[in-house]
């Protein structure tokens, strides 16, 4: 790492060593101390609320104070509350079982902080994904470093500034850079190492970490299904399926990617996908409420699949209020449906993470569920229906990180479900006790106690261990 990479002259590396030394000359942080850090992250996320407001707006060309606060300010407080809420029953160590032959001993196991924990964050939401696992790092006792994303620059220098006032480095310290910072990150020997991000990069970054045996969680992306099921497009679905798709200009990991449509319903979904957008934002994509894309890569992407699935015959459709003249705001994409697209179009190959949704439509729940399982595994499937023999049907047979019934992406905001994927969409989870006992070592101890009950099993054996042999494996059979 160059010097532009360093923190008061420190290289990451040496940050790293400094957080270690200090982590290893201390007695792990009190229940007290805990919840300390915890509010003086809570405070300082609310010292800084406009300033994260404002940079993160500035960073995506716009983003509306209210969808920030929404999305994450509200998220990342929730989760310190629930953690400091919580954190003493997290703590206290679990009794375990003692099998017969041990039964004077205690065993139980005992939640100790792994020691740093290496945080990596991508653009998206930039102030919650990275926060909230800090939150996390510093409920399980550890300390932390974070590597935000560089396509978020002056939010990810806020973060800097604001954790840089509240904790020395030895506690929290936060990286900047592109993506040899974050090659050179992922190589370092963390205790643990939490990476949000695309399937790709979390590749890339599972290797680096296997140099040192770090453990990982893996946050990342993919096609996230929302099924309608025959006879279901009413208002209150496809606000959901909207909101969800269309928050933060649909650079959400657990958008719904697409929808499964009955084939009888599709005119109706259109209809009323098209009302409801216009609801939502009744000035067109230009309006407050509705979020740009973050960079002109991504938004020169996003073109190019609709030009792709466009050339390829699929119908292309502007939803909501159409503008009257050309957008005066950089990036805007209206909210748009593709109808008809094929399997090998880019659309129905790649992770959109755009205000784009390809329907496709179905005739029965065979067909959905075959379609799901012949492709990677989600990071979260929603359903939207009566919670009959179908829908328990798709829940049994598809596996997803997590899953939505009669909603979209709230499931994220409850902070006592794991969250996380399976398979190409991840591994691991945090949030919830998940979070906490994935930060942790869980120590087993077994303790014998003033009793040694242990040495019937010891030579000379004797008449109590033939007493405990036949309670255990029975009467021996003589063999004829
Ligand atoms: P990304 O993978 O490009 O970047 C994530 C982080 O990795 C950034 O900090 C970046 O600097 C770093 N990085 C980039 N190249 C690297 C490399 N070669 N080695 C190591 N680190 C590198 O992801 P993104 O574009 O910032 O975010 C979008 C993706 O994240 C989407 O796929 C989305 O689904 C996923 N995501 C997942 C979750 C989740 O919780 N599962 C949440 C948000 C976003």
């Amino acid at each position: 790492m160059n010097a532009s990479h360093q923190i008061n002259q420190l290289t990451a590396s040496e940050i790293l060593q400094q957080q270690r030394r200090a982590f290893l000359n201390a007695e792990p942080p009190t229940l007290t101390q805990r919840k300390a850090n915890l509010k003086k992250l809570r405070d300082v996320v609310i010292a800084y609320r406009s300033e994260l407001q404002n940079a993160v707006s500035e960073d995506f060309g716009h983003r509306s104070y209210h969808e920030t606060d929404v999305m994450e300010l509200v998220g990342i407080v929730q989760s310190i509350d629930y953690l400091s809420k919580k954190l003493r029953r997290f703590m206290k160590p679990d009794r375990r079982h003692v099998s017969l032959f041990y039964r004077s001993a205690k065993a139980y196991v005992e939640y100790q902080p792994k020691g740093i924990i290496g945080v990596m964050a991508p653009w998206n939401y930039p102030i919650s994904l990275t926060l909230i696992p800090l939150a996390t790092a510093l409920a399980a006792g550890n300390r932390a470093m974070l590597k935000p994303s560089e396509l978020t620059p002056r939010t990810s220098d806020v973060l800097h500034r604001m954790l840089s006032t509240t904790f020395s480095s030895d506690e929290v310290a936060v990286i900047l850079g592109g993506p040899e910072v974050g090659a050179a990150f992922s190589a370092l020997p963390f205790d643990h190492l939490l990476f949000t991000g695309s399937t790709p990069v979390g590749r890339k970054v599972m290797k680096a970490a296997s140099d040192n045996l770090v453990p990982l969680t893996l946050e990342l992306g993919g096609k996230s299904p929302v099924i309608i099921a025959r006879g279901n497009i009413n208002p209150r679905t496809l606000s959901s399926i909207a909101y969800g798709k269309l928050s933060n200009g649909g650079q959400t990991c657990v958008a719904p990617d697409y929808a499964l449509v009955h084939e009888e319903d599709l005119e109706a979904f259109i209809q009323q996908y098209d009302e409801t957008v216009t609801r939502f934002y009744p000035n067109g994509p230009d309006c407050a409420d509705y979020t740009s894309i973050v960079s002109d890569r991504h938004y020169v992407r996003l073109q190019g699949l609709l030009d792709d699935a466009r050339e390829k015959g699929a119908r292309v459709i502007e939803m909501g209020t159409q503008p009257e003249s050309a957008s005066n705001r950089v990036r805007t994409l209206a909210p748009t449906l593709v109808i008809g697209a094929k399997e090998d179009d880019s659309i129905m190959q790649e992770e959109i993470f755009g205000p784009i949704l390809p329907i496709k439509t179905y005739r029965d729940i065979d067909e959905v569920i075959t379609y799901i399982n012949d492709r990677p595994r989600p990071l979260a499937l929603y359903y939207f229906g009566e919670k009959d023999a179908d829908c328990r049907k798709l829940l049994r047979r598809t596996t997803s990180g997590n899953v939505g019934i009669n909603n979209t992406i709230i499931h994220v905001a409850q902070d006592d479900l794991p969250f996380g994927g399976v398979g190409a969409s991840g591994m691991g989870a945090y949030h919830g006790i998940e979070g906490f006992r994935s930060m942790s070592h869980a120590k087993g101890v077994f303790d014998q106690g003033r009793w040694n009950l242990p040495s019937l099993l010891q030579a000379p054996f004797g008449k109590l261990m033939e007493l405990a042999l036949v309670m255990t494996l029975g009467q021996k059979k003589t063999s004829k």
